[in-house]
């Protein structure tokens, strides 16, 4: 199979982490037998300088046009001065929209190799975790009415939280789907027991998950939640949520795995194709200098295979690749623990995740 990518390198550590991203998917696809074609265009601050802004219509043409889309990251104190319009994030902000990107899937793991890293207790580790966590993106209170006005103690302000039934069915679908291609166990996260729109996104989910007979469904209080991801991570394979209780316990999944700079992500819409990154930002303190965790890219990449293109064989040889690296104690510095010795640089790692590919 033939498949068109778009890269959207964009600042920072950026070019530098899509560039090993780039190599194993070349190597997968002369093992696998595919072959992937690349455009790549500017997004963020190289935009803002290319062309004066930070997403141009070129960048969306070729998106839209192609099979899927790889970014690096956006951003850096050049830019941070700029109008809040003009900023490198609004390219980011645009393009998901552009897209119709309205599911975002974040895995947080626990990598055998880096338990030392992770936060939690030493018998919660032991059992290990491996969850997908999937957050409405467009939708709920950080899209709704909000303004100030005049209340009965004085000025006050207001955001309001609304979810259709369609917005709901379609992120429940996504998560009943990501389940299906892992251990088929859905918790659906809510406040259900003060909030409308809560009971409402629970009764859709349970009437979505009728059509999902092979993959079993529970309802979690958010605020329970938050506690059993600290408590017992192994319990949960995909959690479904909201926008807001997606963002906070999605940083909160990303914590506990210990190493950010392991951590990809996937935006999904209506159509297959999708937007992949890692969800950690530009490292402005750390760019240009070969210092960079290709890993994180690399693993968006192998979700890339996943979802857009059902190569499931690829995508698991890619996350084996990645998981030997790490057994086999190959680590870049970020999640070298303060070690001194033997630290590779951003080329070096992606090359020993090609050596075991
Ligand atoms: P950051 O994630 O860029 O960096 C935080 C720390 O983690 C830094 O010390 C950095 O060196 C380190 N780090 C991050 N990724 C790494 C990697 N792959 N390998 C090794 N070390 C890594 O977050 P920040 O410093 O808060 O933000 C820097 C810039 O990135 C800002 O302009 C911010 O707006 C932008 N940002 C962009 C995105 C995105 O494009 N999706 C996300 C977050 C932040």
């Amino acid at each position: 199979m033939n498949y068109r990518i778009t890269l959207l390198p964009g600042d920072g550590i950026g070019p530098e982490i899509v560039a090993g991203a780039v190599k194993v998917l070349e190597k997968i696809g002369a093992r696998f037998g595919h072959t992937f074609e690349f455009t790549t265009c500017l997004i963020g601050g190289c935009a803002i300088d290319a062309t004066g802004e930070p997403l141009p219509r070129e960048t969306v043409e070729t998106c839209l046009a192609s099979d899927s889309v790889l970014l690096g990251a956006v951003g850096g104190p050049k830019w941070d001065t700029l109008p809040a319009a003009q900023r490198p994030e609004k390219g980011l902000l645009g393009i998901r929209a552009a897209m119709g990107l309205y599911t975002n899937l974040r895995p947080a793991r626990l990598y055998p190799a880096l338990r030392g890293a992770c936060p939690l207790r030493a018998d919660i580790v032991e059992k290990g975790f491996d969850l997908m966590m999937v957050r409405e993106l467009t939708g709920g209170i950080y899209f709704g009415e909000r303004g100030r006005r005049e209340g009965k103690y004085g000025p006050e302000a207001y955001d309001t939280e609304a979810y259709s039934v369609m917005e709901i069915e379609r992120i429940a679908r996504a998560a009943f789907e990501a389940a299906r291609k892992r251990r088929k166990d859905v918790v659906s996260i809510d406040k259900a027991n003060v909030l409308e729109t809560s009971r409402l996104w629970r009764e859709t989910v349970h009437r979505v998950a009728a059509d999902y007979p092979d993959v079993t469904v529970s309802d979690m209080l958010v605020d329970n939640a938050a506690m059993q991801l600290v408590r017992n991570p192994s319990r949960f394979d995909v959690v479904v949520t909201s926008n807001m209780f997606g963002d906070i316990l999605s940083d909160e999944a990303s914590q506990i795995s210990g190493s950010i700079g392991l951590l990809p992500s996937a935006s999904l819409g209506e159509t297959r194709r999708g937007l992949y990154e890692p969800i950690h930002g530009s490292a402005p303190d750390i760019a240009g200098q070969n210092k960079a965790n290709p890993l994180a890219t690399i693993l968006s990449a192998a979700m890339m295979l996943r979802y857009a293109f059902d190569l499931e064989a690829e995508a698991d040889a890619i996350e084996a690749a990645v998981d030997q690296a790490l057994l086999d104690g190959c680590r870049t510095a970020d999640i070298a623990g303060g070690a001194t010795e033997g630290i590779l640089s951003c080329t070096q790692m992606t090359q020993e995740v090609l050596k075991r590919l």
